[in-house]
């Protein structure tokens, strides 16, 4: 089977795309001809004895290759040659594998398999010295790009309506991530609208392990059709950018914590729950349990970690350019942050709680433009990273290319693109 190595590169996903006609023919032939297990196939091939063993919490290296009958000195010199070569000096309950090989049946272990992920092995051997030598193997990823599609029903959430579309939780959160730089997931959200996603997943011998990366998503919002597609630019660099090919990841997140429901918008004109006066709200507040994480809506410098009467505890943080963000009614503040910390978008700040003027357990986030309070909702904001010229141009064929493939998955729900 013909195999490209890279979608990012544009002349390859032509290929791709041109094989994607040829594969919508071999797929199902492909699948059944894997079935074969590599187990079988090494077994049909000797008789040597193979034993796995998964590393339980109090495990040792040492006691695990003492129960396989290895001397002391055995130990010690797989330890020394683990730590040399592989960099391997401590194992991992619950994810590390070994797996021990024996000749036959009664015989010492010749052979010791490290498998510390699904993608890479380290290969001890005891040569005829009775040294062991230490070989590190990565296993080649078979990636395939697959496309799942929904729609969000009456009463739906897009989380029920992605799962229903059988899109994995981990991609869900990858794809909430990315929308919500352009979303506002209560206000946009209506029955009757279309999404779609093409999502990576790793195969090893035929076998899935793992998802990948989100390489495309589209949502028919209320505001019009949000876009996006993961794109390596010539420096080598990848970004997600819209179907202009316009930076999509925003310097600022409208919506900080994910799938939050807002409770109050932002106006300039409203009746306080608990003054009970009118004034406005300066900011939106967002339901959240308490000691929910709250991220930096952005990359930038804390200026203030402080308490007031009406925000409680808050963080404000300074960013590139004319912004603030400000979030107040705090539980508790993260570790490490202080007035004059840098902080990246995405880290924790602190903590959902109702310290201050608030009836319960929310976020109070505010976006402040060149010292005016602005709705989160609606402000423009910036791209963090653009296309040159010749990027952009080379992107518009890769982004054209990409649809064409969707266009055929979407009428074929069984198939996938090869990487
Ligand atoms: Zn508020």
């Amino acid at each position: 089977m013909k195999k490209a190595k890279n979608i990012i590169n544009t002349a390859n996903l032509t290929r791709l795309v041109m094989v994607l006609a040829v594969l919508l023919s071999l797929v199902a032939v492909f699948l059944v001809a894997t079935k074969r297990t590599p187990g079988q196939m090494r077994a049909a091939r000797l008789n040597e004895c193979k034993s796995v063993v998964m590393v339980a919490s109090g495990d040792t290296l040492s006691k695990l290759l003492l129960e396989q009958g290895l001397t002391h000195n055995d130990v010690n010199e797989i330890a020394r040659v683990l730590k040399a070569d592989a960099e391997i000096s401590t194992l991992r309950a619950d994810r590390d594998k070994l797996e021990f090989v024996r000749p036959h049946d009664d015989a010492p272990v010749s052979k010791i398999v490290v498998i510390p992920s699904p993608w890479r092995q380290v290969e001890l051997t005891c040569n005829d010295a009775g040294a062991w030598d230490c070989k590190t193997m990565d296993i080649e990823r078979d990636i395939r790009a697959v496309y799942k599609s929904g729609e969000i029903l009456d009463g739906d959430s897009f989380y029920l309506a992605g799962q229903r579309a059988g899109i994995p939780a981990g991609i869900l959160v990858d794809v909430y991530d990315l929308l919500a730089f352009e979303m506002d997931f209560e206000r946009d959200v209506r029955a009757g609208q279309k999404f779609s996603v093409l999502y990576e997943e790793n195969f090893s011998n035929g076998q899935k392990i793992d998802n990948g990366r989100v390489l495309a998503v589209s949502f028919e919002a209320l505001r019009g059709n949000v876009k996006m597609y993961r794109f390596r630019k010539s420096d080598g660099t990848t970004g997600y950018y819209d179907e202009n090919g316009n930076g999509a990841i925003k310097s600022l997140k409208r919506t900080p914590i994910n799938n939050a429901k807002i409770t109050s918008k932002f106006s300039r004109n409203r009746k306080h729950p608990v003054l009970g006066y009118t004034r406005a709200h300066k900011g939106v507040d967002f339901r959240a349990s308490t000691g929910t994480p709250i991220p930096a809506a952005g990359a930038g410098r804390v200026i203030a970690r402080s308490y007031n009467r009406g925000h409680g505890n808050f963080v404000k943080i300074r960013h590139n350019g004319s912004f603030e963000t400000l979030y107040a009614h705090m539980s508790k503040f993260a570790k490490g942050v202080n007035v004059g910390t840098t902080v990246r978008q995405g880290q924790t700040i602190g903590y959902v709680g109702s310290t201050g003027y608030s009836t319960g357990p929310h976020l109070h986030y505010e976006i402040i433009k060149d010292g005016v309070h602005v709705n989160p909702m609606t402000v423009k904001l910036p791209a963090i990273s653009n296309l040159g010229t010749a990027d952009k141009k080379k992107f518009i064929e890769y982004r054209e290319t990409l649809d064409e493939g969707m266009k055929q998955l979407e009428k074929n729900p069984n198939m996938y693109i090869q990487l």
